[in-house]
């Protein structure tokens, strides 16, 4: 998808998919939404995602001279910058279309997705209009955001330590 087109829709249309959430039975879960106006482009979201699902206490150990594989990414053009990564949408097109039932909705709204189940065939990969789920570092799973809920940091790390508030966490 054009990066013109993926920045509007991430950050200008309103997103039919995050509607009506209470309607199909969740409650209106905190979700990180993305303020591009504000992104610097430091992309210092991408390695503290990658930290935080590196299951080490220690940043240096955990990063330094390793290729990372963030769940958030960064797309720069020009003077504009601005984070992508999952808005657990309500009607969740990756969780209709998966195969092998990997991705689910939990009773919260959050997409969450199953690397056991996951036969890599990267179907929620072409399907995602945010480009927000991407093939893992081995490449044979998916892998997508899920609010760093699982692991030590237990809220989104990326926006605990955005420098200038470009990425928050939170109910709309
Ligand atoms: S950390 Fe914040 S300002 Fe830096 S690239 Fe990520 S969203 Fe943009
Ligand atoms: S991976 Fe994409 S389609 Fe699936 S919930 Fe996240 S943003 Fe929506
Ligand atoms: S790559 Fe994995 S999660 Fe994605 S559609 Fe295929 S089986 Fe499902």
């Amino acid at each position: 998808m054009p990066r013109a087109v993926r920045k509007q829709i991430i950050t200008e249309l309103p997103n039919p998919c995050l509607r009506n959430s209470a309607d199909r039975g969740y409650s209106i879960m905190k979700r990180i939404y993305v303020n591009e106006k504000w992104c610097l482009g430091c992309h210092l979201c991408e390695y503290e995602c990658a930290f935080a699902n590196s299951g080490m206490t220690d940043m240096v150990k955990a990063l330094k001279g390793k290729t990372i594989h963030p769940k958030i990414r960064v797309e720069d053009g020009g003077d504009v910058h601005f984070a992508v990564n999952c808005r657990h949408c309500t009607e969740a097109i990756c969780v209709k279309s998966c195969i092998a039932g990997a991705l689910s909705k939990d009773d919260d709204g959050m997409v969450r997705i199953d690397k056991d189940k996951c036969v890599g065939c990267y179907t929620c990969v072409l399907v995602c209009p945010f480009g927000a789920i991407m093939p893992s570092a081995d490449g044979h799973a998916a892998q997508k955001c899920m609010l760093c809920l699982d692991n030590l940091c237990g809220e989104p790390n990326c926006v605990k330590h955005c420098p200038n508030n470009a990425i928050v966490y939170e109910e709309r």
